[in-house]
């Protein structure tokens, strides 16, 4: 996939900002060819220097961004060249969906394992054990609780699993 196509796949704007926040998209989202200073980067981007430094700092440790640091001679001040690199992003992003889905798996576990009831009135979820030791009785309201079929909730999972092992190439 060329570049620019990679930066403005919808999973990987959502990948970078759910790393960065709104605040560091606009660092996240514009990488400059070559090494840039913070500082440059604030004035192009027009940002607080603030923001850009946090958004450098979690791609750095993403292993999207490194640095190298220079000392003014005049000055003896140390300056941050900063260098994008965004090779990394489909392997990260592989990670992040493998972990994605383990969670998903063990949520869907914990769904199909578990009876529950439910509070009509407050929409409050209580597991079958919960339920026994409140007498089935709402602890904040006192309407009798109903078992609950998670039926749809456990389908909605199950679909998302299979995308997610499809997108992953992972075989169920
Ligand atoms: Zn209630």
């Amino acid at each position: 996939m060329a570049f620019e196509d990679l930066l403005e796949a919808p999973v990987v704007q959502k990948y970078l900002h759910e790393l960065v926040g709104p605040k560091g998209m606009p660092v996240a989202v514009s990488p400059p060819d070559g090494e840039v200073t913070d500082e440059e980067l604030a004035e192009r981007l027009d940002l607080e220097l603030n923001d850009v430094r946090r958004a450098l700092f979690i791609l750095y440790e993403n292993d999207l961004a490194t640095y190298r640091r220079v000392r003014d001679e005049d000055s003896g001040w140390l300056t941050y060249l900063w260098t994008f690199d965004y090779d990394n992003i489909p392997e990260n992003l592989h990670e992040e969906m493998d972990r994605l889905l383990d969670a998903l798996e063990d949520r869907r576990e914990y769904e199909l394992e578990n009876e529950f009831y439910l509070c009509e009135v407050c929409s409050i979820r209580f597991e079958f054990g919960e339920a026994m030791d409140l007498g089935f009785e709402c602890p904040e309201c006192g309407s009798p609780v109903e078992a609950m079929e998670n039926t749809d909730l456990v389908d909605a999972m199950e679909e998302r699993i299979g995308n997610l092992r499809s997108d992953l190439g992972v075989k169920a």
